[in-house]
């Protein structure tokens, strides 16, 4: 009898002995095993450094970002972006639990939001039925499985479920921030104005308190009126986050030296200097963007002499669903900004 792997592994086709995120191919065929869950998958969200890579390799041709997503899924078993590496995730409805699954209180169409990434998950595209390219989302026909360790949160009745995929999908740096920063830090978020950077300048200015100061960098002008309206940042500052030096300079510039905590939300490459740069040698500098180069981050430091910590940006810290939904349905400012967006 097949010995079963709470991992996954054993949907691991190859290299053969690693775990399915590092796999290049995993089985995705969509009988599950006694530990396993099958759903019927709704809508993808498509983690946004993937989904902008997709965007500019196709022209922003829908017909081809479809070929594409499907060419990689039908490759490699699961919707893992082989440029980012990275994947997003996904909603959808149960449609069959297996009996060693751990949650058994779980029926068939109970509406659900996996909390693993799309890059190590099983999945099957049927047909691919619209893509919206102003917010990463997917709609599918299709099936997904989640293996015994994946976990899951439950769509709120009373929230909108493409709302809920979106929030879900960065719940994890709002839920860092919140762990991060302390009363009276300074902190710069970087890519202020997305869906991630929006939650996190909200929870930096509530932990920050008004004895520290929240700086918004974005590469829009109209963002910065955005942002100082719904006073998610004590500062907002223009500038491209792949500059370093324009981005330090106008750091410096509002904030007279360098700052505590730095948060990295943007989906775009070559970012990680302008991060160090602007954080003190004894703060920290939290990489959540998909499209951060560890090397570049490493060596980049090293050569500027910076003692900065650097954390990678696991997208699961314990709480963070449960915070970011309670943050997205109990601030209006931002619950009518992702309804606009995402619903
Ligand atoms: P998003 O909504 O697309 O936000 C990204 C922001 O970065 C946008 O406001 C964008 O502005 C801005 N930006 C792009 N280029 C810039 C530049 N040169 N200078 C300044 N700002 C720039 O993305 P998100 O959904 O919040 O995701 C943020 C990052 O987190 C992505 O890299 C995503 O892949 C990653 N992520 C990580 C995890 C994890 O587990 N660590 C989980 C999910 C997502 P414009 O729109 O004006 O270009």
């Amino acid at each position: 009898m097949e010995k079963l792997c709470k991992y996954g592994t054993n949907r691991v086709i190859t290299p053969k002995g690693i775990l399915p995120q590092a796999a290049t191919k995993i089985d995705n065929n969509m009988v599950i095993k006694e530990n396993e869950l099958l759903i019927d998958v709704i809508t993808l969200n498509i983690d946004s450094a993937s989904f902008a890579q997709i965007k500019n390799a196709c022209n922003n041709d829908v017909l081809l970002m479809e070929e594409m997503i499907l060419g990689i899924v039908a490759e490699k078993g699961k919707m893992q972006n082989p440029v980012t590496g990275s994947g997003g995730m996904l909603i959808g409805e149960v449609k069959e639990v297996g009996k060693l699954f751990p949650d058994q209180s779980l029926k068939a169409g109970d509406k659900i939001a996996t909390l693993v990434s799309l890059s190590l998950t099983p999945l099957v595209i049927k047909k691919i039925k619209s893509i919206n390219l102003d917010n990463d989302q997917v709609h599918i026909e299709g099936l997904a499985i989640l293996f015994e360790s994946g976990i899951f949160a439950r769509v709120p009745e009373d929230m909108d479920e493409h709302l809920v995929l979106a929030a879900l999908d960065v719940a994890g740096a709002p839920a860092q921030v919140d762990k991060l920063v302390k009363e009276g830090d300074s902190v710069v978020i970087i890519g202020a104005a997305g869906k991630s950077g929006v939650l996190c300048a909200y929870q930096a200015m509530k932990k920050a308190t008004s004895k520290g100061k929240v700086i918004g960098i974005v590469n829009e002008i109209e963002q910065i009126q955005a942002l100082k309206e719904l006073k998610l940042c004590d500062e907002v500052v223009l500038a491209d986050a792949t500059n370093a030096i324009e981005v330090y300079e106008r750091v410096m510039v509002v904030n007279n030296g360098p700052v505590d905590v730095t948060i990295n939300v943007v989906n775009i490459p070559n970012t990680e200097m302008s991060c160090i740069l602007i954080t003190k040698d004894s703060g920290i500098v939290y990489f959540f963007s998909m499209a951060t180069s560890f090397t570049k981050a490493a060596l980049g430091a090293e050569g500027v002499g910076s003692d900065v910590t650097m954390i990678i940006g696991n997208g699961y810290t314990a709480g963070h669903a449960e915070l970011t939904l309670n943050l997205v349905n109990s601030v209006p400012k931002i619950k009518e900004l992702f309804e606009k967006k995402y619903t």
